[in-house]
């Protein structure tokens, strides 16, 4: 399953390292850490998968990209592209008066406006 972010980078951290007492010592768990690159993360474990489909950041800062490929195809790009775009245009719209803004700092800005 690939999933796409719109952050290059995204890192997302789903299970924290903790202490664990065993015995009565104590270990540093791994913890479960994913990181995108170029926007993309990929993995065919279905455990995994399901994981990163129940995060509250799933649908919001990442989703799904393609419906149940591993591999990208042209068709997949042009599916991510579009809806990135979407994505990106349904962020810079304004809630409160649907006006759009080319960007987040610029409906940001205007956000404020209705805070009065
Ligand atoms: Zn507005």
């Amino acid at each position: 399953m690939l999933f796409i972010s719109k952050y290059a980078n995204l890192r997302l951290i789903l299970e924290p390292k903790r202490w664990k007492e065993i015995d009565g010592s104590k270990f540093l768990t791994d913890g479960l850490t994913v990181e995108f690159q170029n926007g993309q993360f990929s993995t065919k474990d279905a455990e995994l998968v399901e994981k990163l489909k129940n995060t509250k950041a799933f649908g919001r800062d990442y989703w799904s990209g393609e419906k149940g490929k591993d591999e990208l195809t042209p068709e997949a790009v042009k599916e991510i592209n579009e809806t990135k775009e979407y994505k990106e245009k349904l962020e810079s719209k304004c809630p409160d008066c649907g006006k759009e803004f080319g960007s987040e700092a610029s409906l940001r800005g205007h956000m404020l406006s209705h805070r009065k």
